[in-house]
C-alpha cells in the first residue's frame, strides 16, 4: 500500500479527529524517519516528546524484545518483575514512596484527581473536593482531564463537564484567589506544553507550593510532557525547588509504548487501598521493561548533554530572522515568528524536517540523544522556512 492509497483509507475509516501532515512513517533509525515512499526526515517532533531515543533505538529495542519473549501482559491480579523495577527506579530516582501504573498522560492526570479527592475525602469529609488547574492547560482529553483543561475553547459539545474546577491565572496571586475551603488540590504544568510551551514564572511556583503546603492543598504536577528529561532535568519541578505531593508522567516514559505513571510522594503514599482505583493494560511488562531501559540512561551526563544541546538551539533559534521569541526549557521549545505556525511546519516538512506546534507557536520536541549533524540540519532548515 502506497501513501495514496494509505491516505485514501484513512480518509474512508479512521473518524475525522486528525489533521494530519501529508506523509506518513514507515521506518527509520533514530531522528531519522522515512515514508513508504523513501522520504527521508529529520524528527525534531520525537511523536510528541515519546521517542525519547528516537526509532528503533537498539537498548529500547532490546529490552523490549527480551520481554516479549518472556510474557506480554498478566493483567494486575498477579505481580510482574518489570512494573515492580519501574516503580522502583522511579520512586529511587525521585524520592517518591508509590506509583500507579496507568497507560496513558490523561489516565496519569485522572488517578492524580482521584486520588487527591480521596486524601481529602480521608481527612476533611465530603464538600472539599475542588482543584485549581490554570487558565491554558492541558490535561488529556477523557472527561475529567478535559473538565480540568483550562481552555474554554475544549469546553464545548460535551456537557456537562465534571464539577470541581477552578481555572486560575498562571501566577501566585492567581492561584491564591482561586483557593478555597473546597480546596484539595493546585494540579498544573510548568512548562505549559499545547499551550504554546510556556515555562511559568519560578518565583509564582515556589510561592504556590509553600501556600499549598500550608493549606494542606495537594501540588500535583502534571509531567506528562515535561518529564522523563525533556527539561533537562529528571523532572522539570526540580528546575524549581519545590516538592510536589503527587507527579503524574507519560509521553517519554514508555520510549514509544504506551505508560503512564502517578507517583504520590510523602504524604500520599497510601491514599489508596485495594479496589480504589486499577486498569487492566496499566503497568505493561512490555512498556515497563521498556521504561526501565530508558529511565536508566537519563542519568546526570545525559542531562548534561540535555542542557547542552538546548542552550546551542536557543542561541542560535533566536538568531534566525522574523523569530519573535524563543520560549521552554531544555529541549521542550517553543518559537514565536511572524509567520503561521502551521505553514512554517508544512514547509519545513516537504524540506526534510518534522517539527510540531503548539498555538500559535512552533514547537520542537527532538530526541534527547539528537546529535549536532541533525541539530544543525534543523537549524538551517528552519532559518530557510522563516527568514524567507
Ligand atoms: C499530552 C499531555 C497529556 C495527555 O496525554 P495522553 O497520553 O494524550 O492522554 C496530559 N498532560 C500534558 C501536559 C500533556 O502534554
Amino acid at each position: 500500500m502506497g501513501f495514496d492509497e494509505i491516505k485514501k483509507q484513512d480518509k474512508l475509516y479512521i473518524a475525522n479527529t486528525y489533521n494530519r501532515f501529508p506523509t506518513d512513517l514507515e521506518c527509520g533509525k533514530g531522528a531519522t524517519l522515512y515514508s513508504s515512499s523513501g522520504d527521508k526526515y529529520v524528527d525534531f517532533g520525537s511523536g510528541i516528546a515519546v521517542n525519547t531515543f528516537g526509532v528503533n533505538d537498539e537498548e529500547w529495542k532490546s529490552a523490549v524484545i527480551e520481554q516479549l519473549n518472556k510474557i506480554q501482559h498478566a493483567s494486575n491480579l498477579y505481580y510482574t518483575r518489570p512494573q515492580t523495577e519501574l516503580a522502583q527506579l522511579l520512586c529511587e530516582k525521585t524520592g517518591a514512596k508509590k506509583v500507579f501504573f496507568s497507560n496513558s498522560g490523561a489516565e496519569a492526570n485522572e488517578c492524580a484527581i482521584k486520588a487527591a479527592r480521596k486524601y481529602s475525602f480521608d481527612k476533611y469529609g465530603e464538600g472539599r473536593y475542588r482543584i485549581v488547574t490554570l487558565k491554558n492547560s492541558f490535561h488529556g482529553r477523557t472527561m475529567a482531564t478535559l473538565s480540568a483543561t483550562g481552555q474554554e475553547g475544549m469546553h464545548r459539545y460535551y456537557m456537562p463537564f465534571l464539577e470541581g474546577f477552578d481555572y486560575a491565572e498562571p501566577t501566585y496571586e492567581g492561584v491564591r484567589s482561586c483557593c478555597s475551603q473546597k480546596t484539595c488540590a493546585v494540579m498544573m504544568e510548568l512548562v505549559q506544553g499545547e499551550g504554546g510551551v510556556r515555562a511559568l514564572n519560578s518565583d509564582d511556583v515556589k510561592k504556590i507550593a509553600e501556600f499549598c503546603r500550608k493549606k494542606d492543598i495537594l501540588l500535583i504536577i502534571d509531567e506528562v510532557q515535561t518529564g522523563n528529561g525533556r527539561t533537562g532535568r529528571l523532572y522539570a519541578y526540580e528546575h524549581y525547588d519545590i516538592s510536589p505531593d503527587i507527579v503524574s508522567t507519560a509521553k517519554g516514559l514508555g520510549g514509544g509504548l504506551p505508560l503512564g505513571a502517578t507517583m504520590f510522594f510523602g504524604k500520599c503514599e497510601n491514599v489508596f487501598a485495594a479496589g480504589d482505583h486499577g486498569s487492566t493494560f496499566g503497568g505493561n511488562p512490555i512498556a515497563c521493561a521498556g521504561a526501565c531501559s530508558i529511565l536508566k540512561r537519563i542519568d546526570k551526563n545525559l542531562l548534561l548533554e540535555v542542557q547542552g544541546k538546548s542552550a546551542y538551539l536557543f542561541t542560535h533559534l533566536g538568531r534566525i530572522k522574523n523569530v519573535l521569541s524563543v520560549t521552554g526549557l531544555g529541549l521542550m521549545i517553543g518559537l514565536e515568528t511572524t509567520k503561521n505556525a502551521r505553514s512554517v511546519a508544512e514547509a519545513c516538512l516537504q524540506r526534510g524536517l518534522i517539527v510540531l506546534t503548539a498555538k500559535n507557536k512552533i514547537r520542537l520536541l527532538p530526541l534527547l540523544n539528537i546529535n549536532k549533524e541533525e541539530m544543525d540540519f534543523a537549524l538551517k532548515i528552519l532559518n530557510e522556512v522563516i527568514s524567507e
